[in-house]
């Protein structure tokens, strides 16, 4: 079998985290042909923009891309090629499993959790209004006229955008997901109480969404309940689905849960196509010193491989890695016990182990 998949490998750490991936993907014995295109600041000079046409065509021709981080530089121009990646082609659901892996520090030793998060719009829509602009002056005046409230002069203001249609998907994305991954329930975390308008939308419709999966428990909880009992007993819960930000939150917190973001993966997928990343970024201070770690964009390829369909490889490189982490020699200086350990390996040799493993598995 041989895919055609786009390759990003982004910057600051994402090209050697790519490359260990993309080693240990080729050892499953499935032809990967890579289809490498460069995105982000690195970009900007030659293309006028970090995130050019031909990137988006190739990964439109491809349907699959598998991505480093790239770095979005704070309070410059560009905003982030991640989210512009994710609203060009609806990609609205971000998958992040959070799953404990004997070996990894961590405060629990069970934790199975999936986070849906809906990618495309919320606070992250991108209509926002700046203080002191004519946009904001008209805003102010439309908010006086209709709700008879002041927004003062000096204030910023960005949108919370939640429409009907982007809920409706995002939880029927959910519930699918947890139908056809064995799961049992699934909970909507929101701010209802408070934001009556777009949480409430999004609960509504999750409620509407819930009576066409009777085969599926259904639950909902207020965001700020939800990280507290997420820290005291993550058990309860199985997978969750949220509105952008919310959902880009508690992926962190539930990262945390299971021991860190070199262990974290993620998926952004759409009707059409699907680009598999690390929940981590570009960790720009360890760039080029082949001391990262590679298991969260590994198991991120492990998620590429269950969406086209090769569960039996999935399931292979994901035991290697386990056993892997599991034995606790040959990872990198995060998945130590103590982070100066002399005997912490860097990103290549990780994918080196990974590889060798695998041979030893049926
Ligand atoms: P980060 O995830 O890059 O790094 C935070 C810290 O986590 C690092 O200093 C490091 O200690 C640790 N870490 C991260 N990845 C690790 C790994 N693979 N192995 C071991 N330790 C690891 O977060 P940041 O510093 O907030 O962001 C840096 C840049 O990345 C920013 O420009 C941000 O916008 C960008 N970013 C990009 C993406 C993406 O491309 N999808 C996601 C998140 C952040």
């Amino acid at each position: 079998m041989s895919y055609d998949i786009t390759l990003i490998p982004g910057d600051g750490i994402g090209p050697e985290v790519i490359r260990a991936t993309a080693r240990v993907l080729e050892a499953t014995g499935i032809t990967f042909k890579w289809d490498e295109q460069e995105a982000g600041e690195g970009v900007m000079e030659k293309y006028g923009t970090p995130l050019p046409d031909h990137v988006i065509e190739s990964i439109k021709r491809n349907r699959f891309a598998l991505k480093g981080p790239i770095t979005t530089p704070i309070g410059t121009g560009f905003r982030s090629v991640n989210v512009a990646l994710r609203q060009t082609l609806d990609l609205y659901a971000c998958l992040r499993p959070c799953k404990s892996y004997a070996g990894v520090l961590s405060r629990y030793s069970d934790v199975d959790l999936v986070i849906v998060r809906e990618n495309t719009e919320g606070l992250y829509c991108g209509i926002e209004f700046e203080k002191g602009t004519g946009g904001l002056d008209k805003l102010i005046a439309l908010v006086k006229e209709n709700e008879g409230k002041e927004i003062d002069k000096d204030s910023g203001v960005s949108l919370k955008v939640i429409s009907e249609k982007a809920s409706r998907r995002i939880l029927q994305f959910a519930f699918e997901y947890a139908r056809k991954n064995g799961r049992k329930k699934v909970s909507a975390v929101h701010k209802a109480n408070i934001l009556k308008y777009s949480d409430g939308l999004f609960l509504s419709v999750a409620r509407e969404v819930a009576r066409e999966y009777t085969d599926i428990e259904f639950d909902d909880v207020i965001i700020d309940n939800a990280c507290m009992q997420l820290v005291r007993n993550p058990d309860q819960y199985d997978v969750l689905v949220l509105p952008n930000l919310l959902g880009d939150i508690v992926s962190d917190l539930c990262a945390g849960l299971v021991g860190g973001l070199g262990v974290a993966p993620g998926a952004n997928i759409g009707d059409g196509y699907a680009v598999f990343e690390p929940t981590h970024g570009s960790a720009p201070k360890y760039k080029g010193l082949n001391k990262t770690n590679p298991m969260a964009t590994m198991l991120s390829g492990v998620l590429m491989l269950r969406y086209l369909g090769h569960k039996q490889s999935a399931d292979k490189m994901e035991q290697a890695m386990a056993e892997v982490i599991a034995e606790g020699k040959y990872v990198t200086y995060d998945l130590k016990q103590d982070r100066d350990d002399v005997t912490a390996v860097g990103t290549s040799e990780v994918a080196d182990a990974v590889i060798e493993r695998m041979k030893s598995l049926k």
